[in-house]
């Protein structure tokens, strides 16, 4: 940690962007009076600092001595609190946020004797863009300002996340067998060419393709879904390597080759990637991942309530391999925000490795901002807070009785912070959340459309349950 006590940075961030340090010169929005956490390379902190946007982007930033050099219509004052980049979820399927707290009963196969059925009954467009305005809600409240998601009707999702403001990574999911919006097996892959075509250009949303594993998701589908991404230049986003076995039920592995050797020998693996869990990889296996610029999404929580493992995420980090943090949906770790998986992050490695020295605060929070942003290969436009990177900003306060004392901020966020300290929320420029007041949806209206799907939900989920447990290898 570098702390900044003169207006060294100051002078030469401004220098930097000389064209437009004039006196006076207008922005759009100024946070003042803040903790600056910048995460750039050299993870400088800067004391009383200013950061200044104009549209979209982030055009200064630096000590108080910018107040003299800029105004802005808005002025935020942050209070003392920890201004920061928003944070990044790598990995969810947001809309199983109106599943939550369903199937808890202790389900052994809970994945195929569980979600797939729960999935099959009650899934519809209207449920998910429903759903997706609660989990964006929920996102929006605790800091979350861009997320990656794996699931359904993704033109549902994207109308829904640009409804609140939020960016997002959308990846239509491909799986063999008929699902919500493709009724033949794969037919996921149309789905997705005509959403990429819809969303390509569009300022908040990344749309992409999820093939959901490689134990459902046959060799020339993946192949397939390989060319189109090169083609379309779009991530594809997968689960890689969550469950022991998934070697052995990959169609045709002969050689019985890990999920990553084997994506790696059809010619899939490579630097569009986005490789969800990755909890069983071998040493072979993280030197493959990272001689193929694929990025890593960290589920530390859901793992471990899961029972999937703990990744090697700290040997990873290491080797430099491109990694933030996920949640996974919030049937697995049922919190769709980062707070506890911070900690988790950090806590699982060091019960792992037996060592209270790794993956210390300031490394959980380069996983969950600019890690993340590498991960999603979106690092040159968000994850830091730096002239000329997207404005994605948050203000988490430093008054309530969790946050004090605050020496070491990095600290004070993985291990005392909740999502109710989160106090603004700025994405692309534009203020979310001010105060905690929602400023671009009607949090009600959410919440009765959720009271709907809650009462149509929990009868037949109940009885669901009742019959996982009896037999749990259904569908299998
Ligand atoms: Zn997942």
């Amino acid at each position: 940690m570098k702390k900044l006590t003169l207006s060294l940075l100051a002078v030469s961030l401004l220098s930097a962007c000389s064209q437009t340090s004039q006196l006076n010169h207008n922005a759009s929005l100024i946070i003042k009076n803040g903790q600056v956490l910048t995460m750039n390379d050299n993870k400088d902190i800067i004391e009383q600092g200013v950061v200044v946007v104009k549209g979209d982007q982030i055009i200064a930033i630096g000590t108080k001595a910018l107040l003299k050099q800029y105004s802005a219509s808005k002025v935020i004052d942050a209070e003392d609190g920890i201004v920061m980049p928003g944070m990044i979820n790598t990995h969810n399927h947001l809309p199983m946020i109106a599943f939550r707290g369903l199937g808890e009963e202790g389900i052994a196969n809970r994945l195929f004797a569980y979600f797939f059925p729960l999935e099959k009954e009650k899934l519809s467009r209207d449920l998910i863009y429903q759903a997706t305005r609660l989990g964006t809600l929920d996102l929006a409240q605790s800091g979350v300002t861009t997320y990656a998601d794996m699931y359904y009707h993704m033109d549902e999702m994207a109308k829904a996340t640009k409804e609140i403001g939020l960016r997002a990574v959308l990846g239509e999911t491909v799986i063999k067998f008929p699902v919500v919006d493709a009724k033949e097996p794969h037919g996921g892959i149309e789905y997705a060419k005509q959403f990429i075509r819809e969303y390509k250009n569009d300022p908040l949303i990344t749309p992409a393709f999820a093939p959901h594993a490689v134990y459902t998701v046959a060799e020339d589908k993946l192949q397939e879904i390989n060319t189109l991404s090169k083609q379309l230049d779009v991530p594809v986003l997968i689960h890689v390597s969550e469950f022991g076995n998934e070697a052995e039920r990959i169609q045709d592995n002969t050689d019985k080759l890990s999920p990553v050797a084997w994506l790696n020998k059809i010619g899939v693996l490579n630097d569009r990637m986005v490789l969800a869990h990755s909890i069983h990889l071998t040493k072979e296996d993280i030197a493959l991942v990272k001689q193929s610029g694929a990025g890593i999404a960290y589920n530390p929580m859901a793992n471990a309530k899961g029972a999937t493992g703990i990744a090697p995420a700290w040997e990873m980090y290491q080797q430099d391999i491109p990694m933030g943090l996920g949640t996974d949906g919030p049937m697995s770790s049922n919190q769709v925000d980062l707070w506890r998986t911070l900690s988790y992050a950090a806590n699982m490695q060091r019960l792992k490795h037996d060592d209270r020295t790794i993956m210390i605060p300031e490394q959980v929070i380069e996983l969950a901002t600019i890690g993340g942003a590498k991960a999603l290969h979106m690092d040159d436009e968000i994850g830091s807070l730096e002239t000329g990177k997207k404005a994605d900003i948050i203000i988490v306060e430093t008054d309530s009785a969790n946050m004090r004392p605050n020496y070491n901020p990095y600290a004070t966020l993985v291990y005392q912070a909740n999502p109710s300290n989160v106090d603004t929320t700025i994405v692309n420029g534009k203020v979310v959340m001010e105060n905690r007041q929602m400023k671009t949806v009607n949090v009600k209206s959410i919440n009765q459309e959720i009271d709907k799907i809650e009462s149509d939900i929990q009868d037949f989920a109940k009885e669901l349950a009742k019959d996982a447990i009896k037999s749990p290898s259904l569908m299998k």
